[in-house]
């Protein structure tokens, strides 16, 4: 049986040489930042290999060298929408920091608020990638001010969503 699958543009070549605002550019030029985001389809184009792994419930995910390229393993007992996140976390680190070997990252770090830089870059790439702050700003003026259908409609969690909302200067009650 022929099946049709959404054409993904040709993979980019040496995307970690390719500054982030200019790759949120560049994906967005290739058509890959529809919304929902289709992360996996954006990891495809970065040549990154996205793999669902058993994990520890406080592990979210990592970026490893596998195969002389880069893969991300993400939770695969987490819920879709956390996976997502993790993905875009990633590929922020991808393209921000350029890691030399596996950095794995921790849920429980996160919500403990021991943040490091370099985490709070991670997230906020992957905030940014996820939910561009034009369509953020465009759904708020339009009423859909719950932070539940914001996350449904960009499919992220809604404590993705407060932080998402909350670093573009709205207050939430
Ligand atoms: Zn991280």
């Amino acid at each position: 049986m022929a099946l049709v699958r959404k054409k993904i543009p040709e993979k980019v070549s040496h995307p970690e040489s390719i500054d982030p605002t200019a790759m949120l550019k560049r994906l967005e030029m290739n058509g890959l930042l529809k919304l929902p985001v289709d992360v996996h389809a954006v990891a495809e184009y970065l040549g990154l290999d996205v793999k669902e792994e058993a994990m520890e419930d406080e592990l979210s995910g990592f970026i490893e060298p596998r195969n002389g390229g880069w893969a991300i393993g993400i939770n695969a007992f987490h819920h879709p929408n956390r996976q997502r996140f993790t993905i875009a976390h990633e590929i922020g680190h991808f393209l921000l920091h350029k890691p030399r070997e596996k950095h794995v990252d921790i849920t429980f770090a996160r919500r403990t608020g021991g943040k490091n830089r370099i985490e709070n870059e991670a997230d906020s790439f992957a905030a940014k990638l996820l939910m561009p702050e034009a369509a953020v700003r465009q759904l708020v003026a339009s009423g859909q001010t719950s932070l539940e259908s914001l996350a449904a409609y960009f499919r992220v969690s809604v404590m993705a969503a407060k932080y998402r909302v909350q670093s573009l200067g709205f207050a939430v009650r």
